[in-house]
């Protein structure tokens, strides 16, 4: 059996599902106040701007992967209008029980599937666009899923990896204060969660870096694999497409 990250801590492969899993069920009915606040509002304006750089049409099928609380879902939904699908998925029910009901509450019906990225229950080459949002960090076996991502993809399709990523050197004294001590004191305060906002802070540590996500985007079969810097790198989103 291997062994993997749980943050900063190193345990088995087998207990990390579990483990996020908690972090996301507790988590689940604050993740979007939490979220506005942490960011200041900026994951708005960075999942307009995957949706923007998608380049997705009306009529096309879309399948967000690990999409919680729907907003990269409902986005895309405007986007590909009524003649096109998107299909919301998760692993954890209790984030999918909020998008479920926030996009009911915006009038929206996208199917739910809850799934793991490791093993997707569709077919091969059924996707024009796959997306991921500040998910594939929680995720145990990273190159699976992203094997996973690009085999439901049809050619000429791409991914869109919207993730945490390493912050431009002179901003890193304050984002490592903000993350280290600002963020797990909001948690505590703001949720009464400080272990899963901590969590969140070295999780975002030990992601792979831009070029190292872009190298094992190439692996798993992506062409054509470029990536933006968003704030200074706090945020990448890295798009690669299927041949
Ligand atoms: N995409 C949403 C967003 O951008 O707001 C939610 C992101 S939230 C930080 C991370 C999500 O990844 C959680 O909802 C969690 O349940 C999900 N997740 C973690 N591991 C997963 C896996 N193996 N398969 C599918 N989803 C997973």
């Amino acid at each position: 059996m291997g062994e993997t990250h749980f943050g900063f801590q190193t345990i088995d492969e087998e207990e990390k599902a579990h483990k996020v899993g908690a972090v996301f069920h507790s988590v689940a009915r604050r993740y979007d106040l939490m979220n506005d606040v942490m960011s200041v509002g900026l994951h708005r304006l960075w999942k307009r701007f995957t949706v923007e750089i998608s380049g997705v049409r009306p009529g096309a099928k879309v399948l967000d992967v690990a999409g919680g609380s729907g907003d990269l879902a409902r986005l895309f939904v405007h986007k590909v209008g009524p003649h096109g699908q998107v299909i919301l998925t998760d692993i954890n029910a209790s984030m999918l029980n909020v998008g479920r009901d926030r996009l009911i509450d915006a009038g929206l019906l996208v199917p739910i599937v809850q799934c793991d990225a490791e093993n997707l229950p569709f077919p091969d080459n059924v996707f024009d666009r796959v997306s991921v949002g500040f998910g594939l960090r929680n995720m145990t076996h990273k190159e699976r899923a992203l094997k996973e991502m690009q085999r439901v993809l049809k050619p000429g399709g791409c991914l869109l990896v919207l993730e945490f990523s390493q912050a431009w050197r002179p901003l890193r004294p304050v984002y490592d204060a903000y993350s280290f001590k600002l963020l797990p004191l909001m948690g505590k305060l703001l949720a009464n969660d400080e272990a899963s906002y901590r969590y969140l802070a070295e999780s975002i540590r030990m992601h792979p870096d831009q070029e190292t996500l872009k190298a094992m985007m190439l692996e798993a079969g992506f062409g054509r694999v470029d990536y933006y810097n968003l704030t200074g790198g706090i945020v990448a989103l890295h798009k690669g497409w299927k041949y």
